[in-house]
């Protein structure tokens, strides 16, 4: 594996007010790969994503490509290439599925490369090609889920972070949405994807993280951390 992680975590701790809910936690994720951050409800998750979006302040250090970011702003981090979809999908519910890829792409002046982007990602979302004029509202779970990861791709993400995916949505659904997590992968954009359903993640993820009150309990190759026979008592019913 290469020796420069993309994202390195070392002794990260943050919380709310007095709260302290992430403890040290140590996590790298190299180029290209897919890593799962996994834990039951409440677990973190959601706050060590905040951590790399700069929505809050943490201790520890955090590198990017190298380069310490903990007192980066949110803006920063984005413009480095850390995209967040948000876990609700949060999309422009009025507006139309193009209109929303657009957004994703607002803070970009080269517009006819913008341009060219807009049809490359219709081609790794064709079902997103079709709706294109669609309020995105009136689209399925699924269909706005695959809009919500169109439009964070339209930022040119070199992280991208995806929180609760699968949530709420039938499996065949979140079949579909795991395979583009993949061609996403194979355009180069590493992944964070971040599940409650610890089976599907690790699933397709090469490496992942178990999240536990705060603190990472185990690690390793996906493979091995399904076949667990600790995790898999204590998350898989097994
Ligand atoms: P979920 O999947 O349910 O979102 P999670 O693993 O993402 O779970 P977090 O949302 O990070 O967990 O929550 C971790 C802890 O921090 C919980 O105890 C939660 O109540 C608390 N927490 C989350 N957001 C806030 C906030 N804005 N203010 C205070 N406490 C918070």
């Amino acid at each position: 594996q290469s020796p420069t992680p993309l994202l390195h975590m070392s002794g990260v701790s943050a919380g709310y007010g007095e709260m302290s809910v992430l403890k040290s936690i140590d996590l790298d994720i190299f180029p290209s790969e897919i890593v799962a951050l996994v834990g039951s409800n409440g677990a973190g998750k959601t706050t060590l994503l905040r951590v790399l979006s700069r929505l809050i302040n943490c201790s520890g250090e955090i590198h990017y490509s190298g380069t310490p970011i903990n007192h980066y702003t949110p803006d920063q981090v984005f413009a480095l290439g850390m995209v967040q979809v948000p876990e609700g999908r949060q999309l422009f519910d009025r507006m139309s599925v193009q209109d929303n890829l657009l957004m994703g792409a607002y803070h970009r002046r080269n517009r006819s490369e913008v341009a060219q982007d807009l049809e490359r990602i219709y081609t790794l979302f064709p079902r997103m090609a079709e709706r294109r004029k669609q309020i995105a509202g009136s689209m399925s779970g699924g269909e706005q889920q695959m809009c919500a990861m169109a439009r964070a791709m339209m930022a040119k993400p070199t992280l991208l972070m995806v929180d609760e995916m699968s949530l709420g949505l039938a499996p065949i659904i979140v079949d579909q949405l795991m395979d583009v997590l993949v061609s996403i992968r194979a355009q180069g954009v590493t992944v964070l994807l971040v599940e409650q359903d610890i089976h599907l993640a690790l699933a397709t993820a090469d490496r992942g993280y178990v999240v536990e009150t705060g603190k990472i309990v185990r690690q390793g190759p996906a493979k091995e951390l399904i076949d667990d026979p600790a995790l898999q008592q204590a998350y898989l019913g097994l």
